[in-house]
């Protein structure tokens, strides 16, 4: 079988690519390559079971149509400043229209016209001024929210409409290897994701990677491989924050997410807040290597009484070890391994008495935790000295910009670690040292946020079209 456009992941980078593409040349034979399930059949157990199960082969938070993004809290970040380093590679100014033009294609399949941390001018110079007196920097990021709910809507429109327009969606199958002749693509190896029995071979002279952190090991592999250039990308630790929302209610108002970065002493490592889900859930996510990992999201109506938030310090390395990704996944371990396999969440006031967390103590806190299945315990006993140094010295600069943030019931939830992908080197086109094989989105190294994803999606598209597709 041979087509004008193969695309493995479903994610929002491998979705924009064939939405646009498919506007501009409706003709294109495309096909998307999931290893997950359709939209509608994505579901989390943990609704029922209230524990995660570990869901096998593929945890449906992070796999399936529209990927990370379905349950994910929905934030598009309408900053360049925001979501990865594309900016670098094709213009801070570019990436600024691209993302109007991708924020207006969300609109079009649904998405709520209001922007956050647009208004109130006067309110966010007194946030900005006591940031300088924190010692932080506020980013300026308006903010659309989808919410979690309306944005699995917004990617079964998308899904509804590529079906529809004819791209060829084949769920539950899985890449396991490209095929190259003479440095050039010439195609796919796919399975069938559940079985793995038979493999079969996919040609098109045109393929876009586009397969998420999901699969970024994966990635990895295929430069090892077949000589693809890369390099190793950062590893952020940290925890996630929750206090009650009465805490952070002007912030919330004003701006809903604040992105605040610091470099605090002793070590003046980047640390930075990420991801603020004002009457928000924490969540727990699972990684195909049994590591559970905190996140948080919000739902539009649904709301609770607390506001949650990453706190992420930066770690880069060089010599004699490379390797972040083994050394975020280490960290995790060991606080899984206290947790016994679970979250672990302690207060920040007995972090400061220098004592684990009991339950007890928790049932008495008005910070009630909205991940149940966490355990109390003590972040600090497996946490490194100078990552939990960082927090701490963040904390207690946010507590100036956000009185009361630095509380003795203040939780902090771990382990929250993001692991990007290695940077696959590409052209301004997204290509890679083989000809005609394009890495986009979160695989890629170079986008980290939905909107980043999105619009170098969109902007794969308008490449292909600007390259003369198709090549069938
Ligand atoms: C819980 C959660 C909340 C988040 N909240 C936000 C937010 O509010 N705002 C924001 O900007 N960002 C958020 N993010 C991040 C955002 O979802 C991602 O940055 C974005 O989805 C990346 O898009 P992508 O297309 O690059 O990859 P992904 O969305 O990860 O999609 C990649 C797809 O490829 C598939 N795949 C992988 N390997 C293969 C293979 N070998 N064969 C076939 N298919 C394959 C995967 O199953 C997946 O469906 C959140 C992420 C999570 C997990």
């Amino acid at each position: 079988m041979k087509y004008d456009l193969i695309i493995v992941g479903a994610g929002p980078s491998g979705i924009f690519t064939a939405l646009e593409l498919k506007r501009r040349k409706p003709n294109e034979k495309i096909l998307l390559i999931e290893q997950g399930k359709p939209m509608g059949k994505r579901n989390c157990p943990k609704d029922i079971t209230k524990n995660c199960i570990n869901c096998r082969p593929f945890c449906s938070i992070t796999t399936g149509f529209s990927g990370a993004g379905a349950f994910s809290d929905g934030k598009l970040s309408l900053s360049p400043e925001v979501g990865g380093d594309l900016p670098d590679l094709i213009g801070y100014n570019y990436t600024q229209e691209l993302i109007e033009y991708t924020d207006k294609i969300y609109l079009e399949f649904g998405a709520d016209d209001r922007v956050e941390g647009v208004e109130a001018k006067e309110e966010i110079k007194e946030i900005r001024r006591k940031a300088i007196e924190a010692g932080l920097k506020l980013v300026d990021c308006p903010i659309r929210h989808l919410g979690t709910e309306k944005a699995q809507e917004i990617y079964q429109k998308l899904e509804d409409f590529l079906i529809d327009k004819g791209v060829e969606v084949r769920f539950n199958t899985q890449a396991t290897d490209i095929i190259v002749e003479g440095r050039v693509i010439k195609g796919v190896v796919i399975t069938d994701s559940l079985k793995k029995e038979k493999y079969e071979e996919v040609y098109s002279d045109t393929v876009v990677i586009s397969a998420g952190r999901k699969g970024a090991d994966w990635v990895k592999s295929l430069c090892v491989k077949h000589n693809i250039n890369h390099r190793a990308g950062t590893v952020d630790i940290g925890v996630r924050i929750e206090v009650r929302n009465e805490v952070m209610e002007r912030v919330n108002n004003i701006l809903y997410e604040s992105k605040l970065i610091g470099y605090p002493g002793p070590f003046k490592d980047k640390v930075r807040t990420f991801c603020q889900n004002p009457g928000g859930v924490v969540s727990q996510e699972n990684y195909d290597n049994n590591l559970a990992v905190v996140n948080g999201h919000s739902y539009k109506d649904r709301k609770t009484n607390n506001t949650n938030l990453a706190i992420l310090s930066s770690h880069n390395f060089k010599d004699p070890f490379n390797e972040p990704i083994k050394y975020g996944t280490k960290v995790a371990e060991l606080l899984n391994m206290l947790g016994d396999g679970k979250i672990i969440v302690q207060r920040y006031g007995d972090i400061l008495d220098g004592k684990r967390t009991w339950a007890h103590e928790l049932s008495r806190s008005n910070v009630v935790p909205t991940l149940p299945d966490a355990v109390a315990g003590d972040i600090t006993s497996a946490m490194p000295y100078r990552t939990m140094t960082n927090i701490l010295n963040f904390i207690e600069a946010l507590d100036i910009v956000v009185p009361g943030f630095a509380g003795t019931e203040t939780l902090l939830y771990g382990p929250e670690v993001k692991f990007y992908s290695n940077k696959v080197e590409i052209s301004k086109d997204f290509e890679t040292n083989i000809k005609n094989l394009y890495c986009l989105g979160d695989a890629s190294g170079w986008t980290r946020g939905l909107m980043m994803s999105s619009l170098m999606g969109v902007r794969m598209g308008q490449i292909l079209e600007e390259r003369g597709h198709s090549t069938f």
